[in-house]
């Protein structure tokens, strides 16, 4: 099993071979050894799928003609309003909710879990600039603190993590393994915190969409009421249903 240690141990052991190499055969193979290390490593932190290091669920095994909406960056103060539409429509969404946000306002994930949705760890101040370049002390603090706060104000410890921005680096699924959480990646994404031409959005989101898939919108933009309206109207006419990823079956 990959553990925190191990992976420390790994990465001094793979710097002392590269500093090796510099010292017997000079400075040019030393730096190419060095390279030889920190590029694998560079790639596998900026891919926001899969990695060895952390398995990310792009699509869930659940039934019929269904796909998982998940909601990031919240909770804020369109959530009532999302929980609303939502509740129009007969649809239930995983809200991948910021710590800090979530500890100031508790009643809002207690709307979210009480609509029967799932609330997940989207990390305590979403560092999304920084969070894949962190060691696992600063990692592990953002993402257990969440927790601690979600626990208390859900009730129930969550079950899912996505990193801000969906980067991650190899001590980020050591540490989800010791919290007991899942990474939940996604297949699709409407790219709304930079875009707001809705119709485009909806049409990028459900162009042949496959059973299982997971989209991604955000909340807290001027835009993203009528993304999830629009989103969830297109959906049903469609014959789409949202259902909850397999493990917080709810639906
Ligand atoms: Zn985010």
């Amino acid at each position: 099993m990959l553990t925190v240690p191990r992976l420390q141990t790994a990465l001094v052991l793979f710097h002392l071979a590269a500093l090796s190499v510099g010292w017997l055969l000079g400075w040019e193979a030393g730096l190419l050894a060095m390279a030889g290390v920190h590029l694998p490593l560079l790639a596998i932190t900026l891919w926001t799928g899969s990695t060895p290091f952390c398995l990310a669920l792009q699509s869930c095994p659940i039934p019929g003609r269904s796909i998982v909406l998940t909601i990031d960056d919240g909770p804020c103060a369109d959530t009532p309003g999302m929980l609303a539409i939502l509740a129009q429509y007969q649809a239930k969404a995983v809200f991948f909710v910021i710590g800090q946000r979530a500890a100031s306002h508790p009643e809002w994930i207690h709307q979210i879990t009480s609509a029967g949705h799932e609330v997940a760890n989207h990390t305590l101040t979403h560092p999304a600039g920084q969070f894949w370049a962190w060691g696992p002390t600063a990692q592990r603090w953002e993402i257990s603190e969440t927790n601690r706060i979600l626990t208390e104000a859900a009730g129930h410890s969550p079950a899912w993590f996505r990193a801000p921005a969906g980067y991650r680096n190899p001590f980020t699924g050591a540490i989800l393994q010791e919290l007991g959480l899942q990474y939940l990646g996604w297949s699709r994404r409407a790219f709304d915190t930079r875009r707001s031409d809705v119709a485009k959005m909806v049409k990028r989101l459900c162009h042949r969409l496959q059973p299982g898939a997971v989209l991604l919108i955000h909340q807290g933009h001027p835009h993203s009421i009528k993304l999830l309206e629009e989103l969830l109207k297109t959906l049903a006419a469609e014959n789409w249903i949202t259902h909850l990823p397999a493990g917080t079956d709810k639906s």
